[in-house]
Formats: C-alpha cells, structure tokens, sequence
C-alpha cells in the first residue's frame, strides 16, 4: 500500500517499529498522522514514559501514543473527574488521563503487575499528577466486586478504560456496567485484535492472538446486543470500542 516512493525495506522497518499498534493499510499513513499530529503535540512526560516503555521487553503492550491523545480528548470533553483504569502496564494511558483529568481528578487503577507500574511511576510524579492515582495490586475483578457491594459507588464513575485480559473483558461488563453512570463512557481497547476478528480461523496467528481472539468476537457481539449502551467502535490503535451508558 506504500505509494510515496519508499523502499519495501524502509516500510518493513517502519512497521515494526509500530507493531500492530495501527490498522491503517498504509505504515506511511500512521507514521504521517503521528509525525504531523501525535509527537508534536505530546506532551513532555508521555514522551518520556514512551520511550522509557519502548526499551521494556513487553512493549507491544503499550498504548500507542495516537490512541494516548484520543484518551486525554475524550476525558476532557465529557469532563470526566472520576474514572477507573483496569490495565495499567507502565501507565502511558494512565498518564494520558490523569493530565486530561482537573487537579482533583481521581483514577481507580488496577493491575497484577506493580513493577511496571513502578517503572513509568517517577515520571507521573515529576508530571504533578501522582495524587490523582489510586493505584491496587492484583486482579481487578475482585475490587469491581467489593465496590458493588457499596450502593454509594453505583453509577459514580464518568469514565472506565478496560485494557487487560480480554479473556475477562465480560466478566468486567458485567460489574462496570454498574459502575459507570448513566451518560459516562467505557472504553474497550483491542477490540479489533489485530485485525484477526475477521481472519479465516486458519489464517496464520501468533498465539497470544489465536487465543484470545474468541474472546473479543464475543465481547463484541454482546455490547452491540446490550440495550443499556450506545457503542462507537473506532479503528484508533488496535481498536477501542466506546461504550456511552443509556440506561
Ligand atoms: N493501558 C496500558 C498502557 O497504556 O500501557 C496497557 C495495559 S496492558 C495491554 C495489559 C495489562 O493488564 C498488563 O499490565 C497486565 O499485567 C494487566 N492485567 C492482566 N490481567 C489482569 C487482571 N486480571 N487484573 C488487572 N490487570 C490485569
Ligand atoms: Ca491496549
């Protein structure tokens, strides 16, 4: 899909240098929107821990810094105060919300692993943005149960990004559907997995991939089947489906 003259060579190294961060056709086309749009206007500290993450061995992980910016937009135009982040890896969407949220802006985040957390935590702190995060250890699941169990948190997030295990992601529905109020947003990343949601089951694919691939096929016929949400699933990173709370 090159059309701008370069080699077969350069846009092989210019798509692993992106991963499957983009599912634009053309690597030329991502790399203009984030060379025109994204890096320009990043600011210093998502630079920062971007690049810290890029040397971390499980950078694919990361949210792409296009899809960063589409987050801090996002939460700034709905208002969020209170939002909830399941999958933290070293914070980069964390980071990406907590600059979008006001100064007493709150994030519930949660992840198994602390130490990538503690990897990207310095530079959340000298960004002036530490006090917002309310970072738990372990699985998410059991702290989305203890806060159902609490009437008083029914409703009371303005905005939830989900991106852990997709093997949990309805399981996740479940609870934050509660949790999240009515007119607030849930954010599902991944939910285009690669582009394998419409691959031939036989088409080659890595693992990780094959195996959780059933998992978003599911997640994404029951959210456009769940009558309480408007949904908006956009081709941003690896896909990200928007969730608005109607009922
Ligand atoms: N949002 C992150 C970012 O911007 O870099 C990327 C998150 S990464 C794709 C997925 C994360 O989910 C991993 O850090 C992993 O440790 C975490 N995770 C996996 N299973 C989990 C669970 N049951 N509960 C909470 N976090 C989990
Ligand atoms: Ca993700």
């Amino acid at each position: 899909m090159a059309q701008n003259g370069e080699g077969k060579d350069s846009q092989n190294l210019r798509h692993q240098e992106v991963g499957h961060k983009s599912l634009l056709q053309s690597d030329a086309l991502y790399q203009y929107i984030l060379e025109t749009s994204v890096y320009p206007r990043e600011p210093e500290p998502m630079k920062e821990l971007r690049e810290l993450t890029a040397k971390h061995p499980w950078n694919i992980m990361t949210t792409s810094a296009d899809e960063g910016q589409f987050l801090n937009m996002i939460i700034k135009l709905i208002n969020a105060k209170k939002t909830m982040e399941i999958g933290v890896y070293t914070g980069y969407s964390l980071l990406a919300t907590a600059l979008a949220l006001p100064e007493d802006g709150k994030i519930l985040a949660m992840d198994i692993n602390r130490e990538n957390y503690e990897l990207g935590l310095p530079v959340i702190e000298r960004a002036g943005v530490s006090h917002k995060i309310d970072f738990r250890e372990g699985p998410a699941l059991p702290v989305l149960d203890e806060l159902i169990e609490d009437d008083k948190n029914h409703g009371s997030f303005d905005f939830i990004f989900v991106d852990a295990d997709k093997d949990n992601y309805l399981n996740y529905h479940k609870r934050i559907i509660e949790l999240v109020k009515v007119g607030g947003m849930i954010g599902y990343d991944n939910t285009l997995w690669n582009g394998s949601v419409v691959a031939p089951p036989d088409a080659p694919m890595r693992k990780y991939v094959r195996y959780y691939r059933d998992f978003v096929l599911e997640l994404n016929k029951a959210l456009a089947a769940d009558p309480r949400i408007e949904i908006c699933m956009l081709p941003v990173g690896d896909g990200i489906t928007l969730c608005r709370r109607v009922s």
